[in-house]
């Protein structure tokens, strides 16, 4: 069944009409109707006539065609973002903002879109990609609503009380380039830009190229709800090929991605002395203590391992179980992970969907097998399932994972869990701290004081308690990132939105001079100096 074939009134009424048919059969194939498709890769600033097929993971079919950027062509996309990033930092913050609160609107009204759009292209359940338009519409209103708490000039002391005032102005960095990943390609694609642009910033993205068209589709939305179109580029091609380009036009550079990527990235941006943050990769621990509510934990436990099929950066690939509830909890959580439903639809009802790639699929089955042949145990799954997909893999949980064992210390990145047993809880938290990541943590226990004092014991950015990974992410108050190899600079929050920025502070000074006045000689300034230094220590000025 195609989706239907959108009017011919424009690109925009296109759109809005959506390749959303809620009569569909649930059993049938589908194929992306190709004029929406061209709809949406008009946007990509591509010049070469060269294009690129992408393949739906959920039939291994061709969705798209996409057209090819060259390194000429992030230059030009740079060109039209820095012209039109002059006039967009001069607009008031109040019609930025607004921007933004169009997109919430806009999110919510076209979700069944933008859902039907991420399971074509990465194949994950409908549940899971849900979780996107919601981290959007959570982050368009967060920072819609408090942007001049963010950005609005701030008063801050001057040397001399009275006579020195002193602002300090948050000034856009200029144009940001974006390169983000394929597991969540619509809120990757568009979460980091969003504080980019209500800073004043323009931006040239590159998404990953396996998912292009939820990328688009979200600079489709920005551009309805109002935001000036050059400000916000895509460009589309292999990350090795574009990744050195879109370093070299930016003030800013954010990357999502694996750690080895990120390195080169760091490395690029030192050598321009621009700034990067950098969000990486993760190998992530869960901690069930011993006074866990053990149903709840173990229904928390299948969400944190086999949300997206794993492919997510901040859920578990290590569970650390109290001995006291091991037993108990272990029957559950398998319980709970063989009653998950896998399919290939674009309906809500699935568990668990595909892995994106043959490539991601590989790597799965590599980790299960190593640690399988050197003695680990499947207390369930193991398998890829060919029958459900080309490249699905059944939520697997390990017993018996040693430090020999690639799944011990590597990012998997799929649906596969190890579980650990441990005795005291300052040994489950050595352990949890384990290894060269610090992305995400989870504690399960039904004492909070305990577990919150624990928490600060682990070296992960985030920690959630009685949670995975949703009560952080989705609070986007608090900032986001890892410590460690899992990266540098935060996401979410003040912290998300002021790295786009420069500080800038403008002091004005009355009445005196920081020189000697009236005839005094160096001396006798040096003295009179020295005096109201110890003066202003006594009134207990900072
Ligand atoms: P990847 O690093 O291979 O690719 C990510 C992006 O970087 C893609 O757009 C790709 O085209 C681009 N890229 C690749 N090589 C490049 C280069 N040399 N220069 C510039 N750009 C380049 O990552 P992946 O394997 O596709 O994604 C999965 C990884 O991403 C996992 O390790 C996961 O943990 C991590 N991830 C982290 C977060 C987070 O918020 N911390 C979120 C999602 C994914």
């Amino acid at each position: 069944m195609s989706a239907p074939t959108p009017p011919e009134s424009g690109p925009l009424d296109s759109l809005s009409q959506g390749p959303h048919d809620p009569e569909r059969d649930p059993r049938a194939t589908y194929a992306l109707e190709p004029s929406y498709a061209a709809t949406l890769t008009r946007r990509v600033v591509a010049s070469s006539g060269r294009g690129a097929e992408v393949f739906s993971p959920l039939t291994g079919q061709p969705l798209a065609h996409i057209p090819q950027s060259t390194v000429a062509d992030v230059a030009e996309a740079y060109a039209r973002a820095r012209r039109a990033q002059e006039s967009w930092a001069r607009t008031p913050l109040a019609e930025r903002a607004a921007v933004l609160l169009r997109l919430h609107d806009l999110v919510l009204d076209r979700q069944e879109d933008i859902l039907d759009l991420i399971v074509w292209e990465s194949g994950k359940a409908r549940k899971h990609a849900f979780d996107e338009p919601l981290h959007i519409a959570l982050t368009a209103r967060y920072y819609g609503r408090t942007a001049g708490r963010h950005l609005d000039a701030r008063r801050v002391l001057g040397v001399v009380p009275g006579l020195t005032r002193v602002e300090v102005n948050r000034v856009p960095k200029g144009v940001v380039g974006i390169i983000s990943p394929w597991n969540y390609p619509f809120t990757m694609a568009l979460c980091d830009g969003i504080p980019a642009l209500l800073a004043g910033n323009a931006v040239v993205a590159k998404p990953d190229a396996q998912t292009m068209l939820s990328a688009l589709y979200g600079a489709q939305l920005l551009e309805e709800a109002g935001l000036p179109v050059d400000l916000w580029q895509v460009v589309a091609g292999p990350g090795p090929e574009l990744g050195p380009a879109i370093i070299e036009g930016a003030d800013h550079v954010c990357f999502t991605g694996s750690t080895a990527t990120g390195r080169i990235i760091a490395r690029e941006c030192a050598e321009r002395l621009i700034g990067c943050s950098l969000e990486l990769g993760g190998k992530n621990p869960i901690l069930i203590l011993r006074d866990a509510d053990i149903e709840k934990a173990a229904e928390g436990a299948v969400r944190a391992s086999f949300s997206n099929a794993g492919q997510l950066c901040v859920s578990m690939e290590r569970m650390f179980v109290a001995d006291q509830i091991y037993d108990r909890f272990v029957e559950r959580f398998v319980a709970r992970t063989e009653a998950m439903i896998l399919g290939a639809t674009l309906q809500w009802g699935n568990d668990m969907g595909s892995l994106i790639s043959e490539q991601q699929l590989d790597t799965v089955v590599g980790h299960v097998e190593d640690a399988v042949a050197k003695g680990a145990r499947v207390l369930t799954g193991g398998r890829a399932r060919p029958d459900l997909g080309p490249f699905f893999f059944e939520p697997t949980i390990l017993e018996g994972v040693t430090p020999d064992m690639t799944c011990f210390g590597d990012e998997t990145f799929g649906p596969v869990i190890a579980l650990y047993r441990f005795h005291d809880e300052g040994e489950a938290v050595a352990r949890a701290n384990d290894g060269e990541y610090g992305l995400n943590a989870s504690i399960y226990s039904q004492d909070g004081p305990r577990a919150r004092a624990l928490a600060s014991r682990i070296s992960c950015g985030t920690v959630n308690i009685n949670e995975a990974f949703s009560a952080t992410f989705a609070s986007v108050d608090s900032p986001m990132g890892g410590m460690r190899q899992s990266g540098i600079g935060r996401r979410q929050g003040s912290e998300g939105i002021h790295r786009y920025t420069e500080s800038q502070s403008v002091a004005t000074q009355r009445l005196i001079r920081f020189a000697p006045m009236l005839g005094m000689s160096d001396r006798m300034y040096g003295k009179m100096m020295t005096a109201n230094l110890r003066l202003m220590k006594k009134l207990g000025r900072p």
